[in-house]
């Protein structure tokens, strides 16, 4: 449940979930055609023809990841006209519009691979419009990865967590420092 304090981390849920397939472990369930359907129909996206649609599903994650990972700034830029782009490349005639009554949405295609990554997309448009997607950050410790909403009130959280990842940086910035300690 969001907090008050957090209205981005419901709304994002959905995306986050699809940006860590690509650190799941034991394995991206985007690898394989059998993951990738079990992933979708998990979804509700029972979809016979999974095949054709793998690669795009995993160019599309790389896509949103690379923007998670950029500057906040290089992002606002980037915002719906390069997700409109990325809409076409899923073939899902979704359009989007932002007009004075806000994000406006239209979608052709039916349930499978291409309409679950037009849903995703729409939250990513309707994020980046109400400044959410601006707040999602790929964690950069050593082999994490982790995709997570920064709900803090300045915005300036690195890590996916602090026991997992944060400590451990702190940990070998120490270790660096220490003169005459040998890391294993
Ligand atoms: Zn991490």
């Amino acid at each position: 449940m969001a907090k008050p304090d957090d209205p981005w981390s419901e709304q994002l849920e959905p995306v986050i979930r699809y940006l860590n397939t690509a650190v799941a472990i034991p394995r991206d369930p985007l690898a394989t055609d059998a993951g990738c359907r079990f992933w979708l129909s998990d979804r509700g996206h029972a979809a016979a023809a999974v095949t054709p649609y793998r690669e795009l599903l995993v160019d599309v994650r790389t896509a949103l990841r690379a923007s998670a990972t950029a500057g906040p700034d290089q992002r606002r830029d980037q915002g719906v006209p390069g997700l409109r782009t990325l809409a076409a490349s899923c073939q899902a005639g979704l359009e989007f519009e932002v007009g004075p009554r806000g994000l406006t949405w239209a979608l052709a295609a039916p349930p499978g691979a291409r309409q679950y990554l037009a849903e995703v997309l729409t939250v990513v448009a309707y994020a980046s419009v109400t400044g959410a997607w601006q707040r999602v950050r790929i964690c950069p410790g050593d082999g994490c990865g982790l995709a997570f909403v920064d709900t803090t009130r300045a915005a300036g959280r690195t890590w996916c967590s602090m026991a997992r990842c944060g400590n451990r940086a702190k940990q070998a910035r120490w270790r660096a420092r220490s003169p005459g300690t040998r890391t294993a």
